[in-house]
């Protein structure tokens, strides 16, 4: 038996509501395997957390996810935050950078029974998570945006070799696992030395993995490269706003944000987060689609089994993904893809096939 202590942190608009079937989820199948124990541990985050704490990230948040071994993170609803007051500081860009978690990685994939363009989609996009254009988290001290006068804005881009050579490292190993092709997403052609020195660290490291078929894309080819064939990529690396952007495009390939998750990973620790934001639009109305924060918290187990050699956490993240299969065969889905469930509705659904020896058959 192995117990892990998750850092439950719902965040702001529709995260309460996602983060609450996720851990419905979870306790659903931490009741099917053997072997596997999971404490939550509520942490306050967002804006809530500003009202009551008078912090969006208060230091009992740090503190309390260093005892953890992993965290579960609902969105932030950042645009209204005030930049200017340091209690209001962005939550995930501060935890990406204080806990090191310098890779986003965010799969898109293809689901039997959800209507989409193209029927084959299974790539992973490798974010770089802790430098490049994001000026939040990308100095030491403050941030990388300056204001020289008034009418004048001055923002840094960092890209380091360590930041793009530990970064490359986990998409090669990823791809590993899978179609062994790595595609690196840059724009040399007009950044020529940070992303010279992202493509050069990240050819570097993929020397040494010969198996592998390497290529490489301008980001402006390469997005339209993925909305014309997404079939043909497997592991795209690159560096943070490029990440971030591609992975939003290649959700909308296969349904929508609705099932686009994420994990941040360092190497001593990792928090769970759907690509998603706080969705302020349906916030409140139980209609959010929870299974891009599911299947964040899915790859975590995964993540968490393979490295402490725990078979179970494994078993666990597989039944999750394969409830979230059947639910979707069966035309069981949230109004964003095209089904009738509510939120709470579709959660009961995949505790139901969790429960139930259905998946276990298949
Ligand atoms: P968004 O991702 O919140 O929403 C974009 C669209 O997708 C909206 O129409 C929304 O309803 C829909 N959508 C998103 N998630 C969904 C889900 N689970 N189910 C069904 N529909 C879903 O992006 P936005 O509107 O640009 O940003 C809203 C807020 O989120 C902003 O404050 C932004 O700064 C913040 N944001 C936070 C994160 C994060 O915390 N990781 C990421 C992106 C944006």
């Amino acid at each position: 038996m192995r117990t892990y202590q998750i850092g439950v942190m719902e965040g702001d608009g529709i995260g309460p509501e996602i983060v609450g079937e996720t851990v419905k989820v979870l306790k659903a199948v931490q009741q099917s395997v053997d072997g596997l124990e999971i404490e939550f541990k509520y942490y306050p985050v967002g804006l809530s957390s500003f009202q009551s704490n008078g912090a969006t990230l208060p230091e009992e948040t740090v503190e309390g996810l260093k005892e953890c071994d992993a965290g579960l993170l609902g969105p932030l609803t950042t645009h209204i935050y005030d930049t200017g007051n340091p209690n209001m500081i962005n939550p995930s860009g501060a935890l990406r950078k204080g806990f090191d978690l310098y890779a986003n990685i965010r799969p898109t994939k293809t689901y039997e029974g959800v209507k989409t363009k193209f029927s084959d989609v299974d790539l992973v996009v490798v974010r770089e998570n802790t430098e490049g254009m994001y000026a939040d988290r990308n100095m030491h001290f403050n941030t990388g945006e300056f204001m020289p006068d008034p009418d004048t804005v001055l923002s840094f881009r960092v890209v380091t070799r360590k930041g793009s050579e530990r970064l490359a490292r986990v998409g090669f190993e990823l791809a590993q696992g899978r179609k062994k092709k790595v595609t690196i997403v840059h724009k040399m052609n007009v950044l020529r030395k940070g992303c010279g020195l992202f493509y050069d660290s990240s050819l570097k490291v993929g020397k040494k993995y010969s198996d592998t078929v390497i290529d490489d894309y301008h980001i402006d080819a390469f997005a339209m490269h993925l909305i014309q064939r997404p079939e043909d990529f497997d592991v795209v690396v690159t560096t943070n706003m490029f990440g971030d952007i591609l992975s939003d495009q290649a959700a909308g390939l296969v349904g929508g944000l609705g099932l686009a998750p994420g994990l941040n990973l360092g190497d001593s620790f990792l928090i769970a987060q759907a690509t998603h934001g706080s969705a302020p639009d349906i916030a409140g109305r139980n209609i959010a689609n929870p299974v891009a924060e599911i299947l964040s918290a899915k790859m975590m187990l995964e993540w968490l089994g393979y490295r402490n050699g725990h078979q179970s956490a494994v078993h666990a993240a597989s039944l999750i993904e394969r409830a979230v299969e059947e639910a979707f065969k069966q035309k069981m889905m949230t109004t964003d893809l095209g089904g009738d469930l509510s939120t709470t509705e579709f959660g009961d659904k995949l505790v139901h096939f969790i429960q139930d020896s259905v998946i276990y058959e298949n």
